[in-house]
């Protein structure tokens, strides 16, 4: 299996100028030989071959390149020779129809540059913090948040890093690693996940997770600091720098989610074998608000800010987490239809719109069940991947919905009792 891990750079003043030249150097060449195909592209280059320049076309010219200019020879060449197999796949991507015309990489956006494994290698210092040893650079210290995985031999099998300046502005390393999978420990017992806008994380188990109150605070500063940048003349020095305050906000509340995401799905992936969620089209909700012309969406304002939430608490990079972090303890992740799971009552089946007395509180009126509306509707999902109404084979009968969508008929199968959610065992 191959991952990558990233850490948070700790490198010297001197480090980050050489990490700084390095970007910029690897990004001239990807803009030099881009440059030079889209104006030899179809013609036949007077050298002799009429090949496009790509990697190997094009390591001849780095090579006169790096003889003619020190500051070129003095950055490491496997990274320009990366660039320029990044360049060769974007031509490959856009030939084939995946992508369009390849574009200059540009500064303080793509400053970024990769290393092949072999040139790479890290090692342990302390408890908390590890260096790994970059080409031309040397040994570049970071925070080692989790250690990385060991293959066969009991040594680190990197595969390739990648280098970059974060938009915070400070450096981050993705190391991609290899090891084996070993098996036999894959958890039993199965979780349903209902996520929100108000509890970015609710659990059939009873738990929930919440965002940081700092985030709070720093969203009331990022709109403040958004309003100031409007305010500047675009272009000028202060708008330069206002931009920079609100990408630097943005970029921390993006690691905070982040994180929460990460914390979230590992603990749920090692805890349990099978995990639900609903299945979700974001992108469908941001467009029904807006409604159509002739129908327009009534509560555009508030809708719209609640999808902004909703995209902001970054649901489809949790669920990427599950997905891959689940491969690596054999577990499943069960996508169920999304359906009324937040009036149905997890005790009896009962589904009502009534049940939902307001945003925090779920009280069935048929069977007086109350929970808390989030965890119950995290149950609801934890019963219907249990019960097989998988959004996969659509088992979930909408029939038994009226048309108005204010079902009232009792669900089928009703009477699965969430006490099965402790056990994948209710699966056979
Ligand atoms: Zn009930």
């Amino acid at each position: 299996m191959i991952r990558a891990h990233v850490y948070t750079l700790r490198p010297t003043p001197e480090q980050k100028t050489l990490l700084a030249q390095t970007v910029g150097v690897v990004r001239l060449v990807y803009n030099l030989a881009l440059e030079q195909r889209r104006t030899w592209s179809g013609k036949r280059y007077v050298g002799g071959n009429s090949r496009l320049f790509g990697a190997k076309g094009s390591s001849q010219e780095l090579k006169a390149l790096r003889a003619a200019y020190d500051w070129i020879g003095a950055v490491s060449q496997t990274a320009q020779n990366q660039a320029l197999i990044d360049l060769d796949r974007a031509f490959a991507n856009f030939f084939e129809g995946r992508a369009s015309y390849p574009t200059p990489r540009r500064k303080g956006i793509n400053d970024a540059f990769r290393q092949v494994g072999r040139e790479v290698s890290v090692r342990r210092l302390n408890a908390k913090w590890s260096e790994v040893k970059i080409p031309k650079i040397g040994w570049i210290r970071y925070r080692d948040t989790r250690p990385l995985r060991r293959g066969e031999g009991d040594v680190v099998d990197i595969r390739n890093a990648t280098i970059r300046r974060s938009a915070a502005g400070g450096w981050q390393i993705s190391i991609s690693h290899r090891w084996d999978v070993t098996e036999g420990d894959t958890p039993v017992g199965a979780v349903g996940v209902d996520r929100g806008v108000a509890v970015p994380f609710a659990m059939s188990n009873g738990t929930k997770v919440s965002l940081p109150s700092t985030m709070a605070a720093r969203d009331k500063t990022l709109r403040r600091a958004q309003r100031k940048m409007s305010r500047k003349r675009r272009g000028s020095r202060r708008y330069a720098k206002a931009r920079f305050r609100v990408a630097r906000l943005k970029a921390r509340n993006a690691m905070a989610r982040k994180h929460l995401a990460h914390v979230t799905s590992r603990r749920l992936v090692r805890d349990y074998g099978l995990i639900a969620i609903e299945e979700l089209r974001t992108r469908n909700m941001v467009a029904s608000a807006r409604g159509t012309l002739e129908e327009p969406g009534r509560n555009v304002a508030q809708k719209r800010g609640l999808n902004r939430a909703i995209l902001n608490v970054g649901w489809h990079q949790f669920e990427m987490m599950l997905g891959y972090k689940l491969e690596e303890t054999g577990g499943i992740l069960v996508k169920v239809p999304a359906a009324y799971s937040s009036q149905e009552c997890a005790a009896c089946g009962h589904v009502d719109k009534e049940n939902r007395k307001n945003q925090a509180v779920f009280v069935c009126i048929a069977c007086g069940a109350v929970d808390n509306a989030d965890i119950n509707a995290a149950k609801v999902i934890c019963d219907r991947a249990l019960t097989g109404q998988t959004a996969e084979n659509q088992r979930w009968n909408t029939s038994l919905l009226d048309v108005e969508g204010n079902a009232s008929a009792p669900r089928e199968a009703s009477t699965q009792p969430t006490e099965a959610c402790d056990t994948v065992d209710a699966l056979v």
